[in-house]
């Protein structure tokens, strides 16, 4: 009974409604559009961002290496109008020129200083170390010889290592005296840049690197170019070796060695050069997934504190249906024990009915001893008289007045039979077996059995029933036992009564067949219901014991049908008696025969 109630409630709990699938599936797909866009978004903003700091290094850095340049463009030509150094060429070289030399080195911040004679012979020079350059025999000294202006030169000492130099004629009153060559310290600006761990490089109008950020990418080209130093050893020139910058990216990304950069390219106002400058994208990347994985962060947050929500409303909610199953089962064991209360005292109700149905059946018999023995012991008296006065008459030789008294004995033997025989009919059981009987064989057999009383109480009998067999299925005696016990009852309550009279009509159809006993009597003053109840009598003891129409209605209820009672409108008591039709033979109207 428990698991019956229980059922239901844990499925109450299982059950998760569809809507709340649904609402997580769009707030899953919420989401992954919310970091999608996110992703976009941000990406074009930190990329944005990037760019402009891109910009503005690269205009930084262009600046930087153009100012550089310039100065030593300027400083190259107010170097050959330098009288110090005009002297020192056309007077003899000393330790001043030297001196000299040093001095101005030191005020434009170059790395070296070297003067030269028109022949290319060296007048003298700042070089230190012992990998000095001869520029006099160079090509950029000859360049510088036959135009007025600042030759600038590159010389690439190792893979890794270029000098800068600029070649200026000195020149007095048109004949040119010598040459100064100041070398450039560029390196000093490259070292800022490794310093400042910015990805920066210049490439020359060759796209050849001459300054880089990083060492890796020093003296590599961006488009096949021969490198002038190989053919200083073999005599033959090779390719430089190239630094590849993959531009199958989007927009001005490019990628070296798997390195993906944003590139932007300045050019300088100086013989073609161009600063790049790389910003790793990596960055841009990085800062897009913290922003994302913050975002992813947050999301699970909500979601997590939606769950704990849910799992709280989840919770109080199983916590009222667990209320609600143990109220449910209280009252549950509550209802068993009541059934199980009420049971206990039907049984016992039950066993105060057996005992008392006993008990009365006991003081039945008593009664209906009386009954007997008092209906028996009348003409028994009377015959022990009757066969006194015969044997007197005997002896005094009367015998056809004996023979009246004899007449007498054998009226009251006949009567006492009658009596014992409604005794018998009351007890007899009556068969079991059930036959088809025509209820009008039934009714006259019983008003055969009940002629005597009939005709002592000079009552009337009415019968209306149909002409044609009118069959129902039952037990012929039991049927008869009920018939003779209405009449007996119609004829009792008539007693005394002027004009006694019983119509007795038969009906057939449409399912039922029914038997109306209808007297003249007073009718019942109780409810029908009450003359049912066993035992329930309104005649002097010894008349009735209140049992006859208890059995009439149960063997009526045996044979599928029922026994009512009612009082007519016209006067007198109405007893029908109904049963299923065994079949319906043709119906007729019910003869209207008289019998007295
Ligand atoms: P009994 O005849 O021994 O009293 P019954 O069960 O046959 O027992 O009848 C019960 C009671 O029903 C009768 O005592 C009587 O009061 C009432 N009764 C039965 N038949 C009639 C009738 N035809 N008219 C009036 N009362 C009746």
């Amino acid at each position: 009974m428990n698991q019956r109630i229980t059922d239901p409630l844990s499925a109450r709990l299982r059950r998760v409604p569809r809507t709340q699938y649904v609402l997580g599936g769009m707030a899953l797909l919420l989401s992954a559009l919310l970091l999608w866009a996110s992703w976009i978004v941000l990406s074009d903003r930190y990329m944005g961002a990037l760019a402009n700091r891109a910009s503005v290094r690269s205009t930084l850095y262009a600046n930087a290496i153009e100012s550089v340049l310039k100065t030593y463009t300027v400083a190259s030509a107010l170097l050959a109008q330098d009288m110090l150094l005009l002297s020192a060429l056309t007077g003899a070289p000393s330790q001043q020129t030297r001196l000299t030399l040093g001095g101005v080195q030191s005020t434009i911040g170059a790395l070296s200083l070297s003067l030269y004679t028109a022949s290319g012979t060296l007048v003298a020079d700042t070089q230190q170390g012992d990998d000095k350059i001869n520029h006099g025999i160079a090509p950029y000294f000859q360049l510088a010889l036959d135009q007025d202006i600042s030759v600038f030169a590159t010389v690439a000492i190792s893979e890794s290592e270029q000098r800068f130099y600029f070649a200026r004629r000195i020149q007095q009153s048109g004949t040119i005296l010598g040459v100064a060559v100041i070398e450039v310290d560029l390196a000093g600006l490259q070292g800022e840049w490794v310093a400042s761990e910015d990805q920066v490089f210049v490439t020359n109008a060759e796209d050849l690197i001459l300054l880089s950020s990083r060492a890796e990418w020093r003296y590599r080209s961006l488009s096949p170019f021969l490198d002038p130093l190989s053919a200083q050893g073999s005599g033959r020139f090779a390719l430089l070796p190239m630094l590849s910058l993959d531009p199958s990216r989007a927009g001005p990304q490019v990628a070296i060695d798997d390195e993906v950069f944003l590139r932007i390219d300045r050019e300088v106002d100086f013989r073609g050069w161009t600063v790049t400058y790389l910003a790793p994208t990596s960055e841009v990347n990085e800062r897009v997934t913290g922003a994302i994985a913050i975002e992813v962060m947050a999301m699970a947050l909500l979601v997590a504190f939606g769950l704990y929500i849910i799992s709280r409303r989840i919770a109080r909610r199983s916590l009222q249906l667990q209320r609600e199953s143990e109220e449910l089962r209280a009252l549950n064991v509550r209802l068993g024990s009541e059934i199980e209360e009420r049971l206990r005292v039907e049984q016992s109700l039950q066993e105060a009915e057996q005992s008392l149905e006993q008990s009365s059946r006991l003081a039945a018999l008593g009664q209906m001893s009386a009954a007997v023995s008092h209906e028996l012991n009348q003409p028994l008296a009377a015959m022990r008289t009757y066969l006194a006065g015969a044997q007197l008459l005997m002896k005094r030789n009367r015998p056809e007045e004996a023979m009246t008294s004899f007449q007498r004995i054998d009226d009251l033997i006949t009567r006492m039979a009658t009596i014992t025989n409604q005794l018998k009919t009351f007890a007899r059981k009556g068969g079991t077996e059930l036959a088809a009987v025509d209820v009008r064989r039934s009714v006259m057999a019983a008003l055969a059995i009940m002629a005597p009383q009939i005709g002592q109480n000079r009552i009337e009998i009415v019968r209306h029933m149909p002409d044609s067999p009118v069959m129902v299925r039952a037990d012929t005696m039991r049927l008869e036992q009920v018939l003779i016990n209405l009449m007996r009852n119609a004829a009792d309550a008539m007693r005394g009564q002027p004009d006694p009279r019983i119509t007795i009509e038969v009906f057939s159809g449409p399912n039922l067949a029914r038997i109306q006993v209808h007297d003249s009597g007073p009718g019942f003053k109780v409810p029908a219901a009450e003359l049912f109840e066993p035992f329930f009598t309104t005649k002097a003891p010894g008349e009735g014991v209140g049992l006859g129409l208890a059995i009439s209605a149960g063997i009526a209820r045996d044979l599928g049908g029922s026994l009512n009672a009612r009082n007519a409108s016209d006067g007198g008591a109405v007893f029908e008696i109904s049963l299923p039709l065994l079949r319906t033979p043709e119906q007729g109207e019910p003869d209207h025969e008289r019998a007295r």
